[in-house]
């Protein structure tokens, strides 16, 4: 067998970040993937349409992190988008986030600037000061009638929970605009790779010192690789540990059961995301990739989103039962030498796509010296 320094479960962020930087140090790395491609759910490819699609849903991407925009920007050229949001409340198209048009479309409100906006929300809104849930969080920013058309029905398709069950921070994600902004994200920047995301990792993973290995399920090959400095695990991290704290509550994630539909039309919507928070559709929100990049083709690959409970995990679930359930795992995880629990399901984090660099980025950095560790390429 072949000496290996590094292991790397997943070819996802936090595996091809680890992969690129322990291979640019001199380490030899083996990433073993259960699926059969790299770019984990940010994977990509052109349909039978001609059109490039997400695999697993839209990824935007978008940061503050110089060094993060930096490191991505090493593997491929990117251009500029800001992503918006349409949501579809009452039969009308509006923004999300709720800015002066989404609160002037669905009222007959005819407010015209930041003050007219702060006012209706103050009338609206319920002050709560330490919003304890998703609920009371959205509740003390919009108000109750925003929450019942925007926010209660979409959350409960997406988590199979109310937002009362939930962490404030979910619901926190989305801000609310006392102007004219659409963009769903305010980040310095918001952009996206050209050709698309699976690019970046074929560029991350292309090194003399890196071997995927894909097909194939870490759990049954790994008592054929041992000899490895360095662990680095990126699944989800109660399979781990074979599910030994969980077996009377389950530690919780969702998944998204994509529906994929040709339109033999030029366009199908008039936004890349178009979201349905109301209870008439089971779906969350479709998605028409051919926005993306601007793609022109004859027909155009709508794809709805029905968040599930079972199937591959994509999100973990934030509230305080799923935490200490975690934590559990945490602890024992942190005991293990030399093994590194990275990323979205390893760290029952609902991370970002930077912040999953980041993450990936800092552990590095923590581990390997500055001196070890040589510049980015
Ligand atoms: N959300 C909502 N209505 C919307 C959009 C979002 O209630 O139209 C809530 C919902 O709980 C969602 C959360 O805000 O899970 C975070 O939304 P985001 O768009 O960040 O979710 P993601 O794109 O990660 O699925």
């Amino acid at each position: 067998m072949k000496q290996i320094d590094i292991l790397i479960v997943g070819a996802g962020i936090s595996g091809a970040v680890l992969a690129e930087r322990y291979a640019a140090i001199g380490k030899k790395v083996l990433i073993i993937e259960k699926r059969d491609h790299i770019a984990g759910n940010c994977y990509d490819y052109l349909d039978a349409n001609g059109i490039l699609v997400s695999k697993y849903g839209a990824h935007l991407f978008h940061t503050d992190d110089e060094q993060v925009w930096e490191y991505v920007n090493q593997f491929n050229d990117w251009y500029p988008w800001e992503h918006k949001v349409i949501a579809r409340v009452d039969d009308k198209s509006v923004p999300i986030p709720v800015n002066i048009t989404t609160v002037n479309t669905l009222f007959n409100e005819k407010i015209e600037n930041e003050d007219q906006m702060q006012r209706w929300l103050d009338s609206n809104r319920i002050a709560i000061e330490q919003p304890s849930n998703g609920e009371e969080a959205v509740l003390s920013k919009v108000g109750p009638v925003l929450y019942d058309k925007m926010f209660k029905h979409y959350t409960k398709k997406q988590w199979d929970k109310y937002p009362s069950e939930l962490d404030a921070a979910v619901l926190n994600r989305i801000p609310v605009r006392t102007n004219y902004d659409d963009r769903y994200f305010s980040d310095k920047y918001q952009a996206l790779p050209q050709g698309g995301y699976t690019k970046i990792f074929e560029n991350m993973l292309d090194h003399p010192n890196i071997e995927v290995l894909l097909n194939t399920d870490y759990f049954e090959v790994k008592d054929q690789y041992t000899g490895y400095e360095k662990l680095f695990y990126t699944g989800p991290v109660d399979r781990f540990f074979d599910f030994k704290h969980s077996l009377s509550e389950k530690l919780e994630y969702r998944s998204i059961n994509f529906v994929s539909e040709t339109i033999d039309q030029a366009f199908f919507q008039e936004n890349s995301v178009v979201n349905y928070p109301g209870q008439e559709v089971a779906f969350t929100r479709i998605v028409e990739y051919k926005h993306f990049g601007n793609q022109v083709t004859d027909k155009t690959t709508i794809v709805k989103e029905f968040t599930v409970d079972e199937g591959e995990p994509y999100y973990p679930v934030p509230n305080a039962k799923n935490q200490a359930i975690y934590e559990r795992y945490q602890r024992e995880a942190e005991q293990l030498k030399d093994i590194y629990f990275v990323g979205r399901l390893a760290n029952y984090k609902y991370f970002n796509m930077d912040q999953a660099f980041k993450n990936a980025l800092d552990l590095f950095y923590s581990l390997e010296t500055p001196i070890q560790a040589v510049e980015p390429r």
